[in-house]
């Protein structure tokens, strides 16, 4: 079974997403673990929704993450909250990459951290734009 996590889900976005996965699982006959490949390929559904892949042997939860527009896979806010300019939000990683914090090029203010999210795998080709998953329960092989 497959559903998504958004509270107003646009379902156009998922027709394509729906077809290829009929295609790659019961055409092409790949294991049906490979939704989150589909997904990357198909950015308009990955930033509307989160993707539950479940199984009765397995459940997966993916979500897109963008290092720009949404870090750890987390929306952030369009608007700085103090100056109010409109898209004026930089995200600025920590270090050792495994936070970060908004910051207004604007009027520098910083107004929110972000955590990486440790129960998600994040994949290991590119921490800048990409799909990463959450095992919900059992064993996948991918
Ligand atoms: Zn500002």
């Amino acid at each position: 079974m497959i559903g998504f996590g958004q509270e107003i889900f646009c379902p156009q976005l998922a027709q394509g997403f729906i077809f290829k996965v009929i295609i790659r699982t019961y055409v092409e006959m790949s294991r049906l673990s490979a939704v989150g490949e589909l997904l990357e390929d198909d950015i308009p559904l990955a930033a509307h929704s989160t993707v539950f892949l479940l199984t009765q042997s397995y459940g997966l939860q993916y979500k897109w993450f963008h290092n720009q527009i949404r870090p750890f896979g987390q929306q952030i806010a369009l608007q700085c909250s103090k100056c109010l300019a409109l898209r004026s939000l930089q995200v600025q990683f920590s270090a050792d990459g495994k936070s970060s914090e908004l910051k207004c090029r604007l009027c520098k203010a910083t107004s929110r951290e972000i955590e990486c999210d440790g129960e998600y795998v994040w994949p290991k080709h590119s921490m800048k734009v990409g799909v990463a998953y959450k095992p919900l329960w059992g064993e996948v092989e991918f």
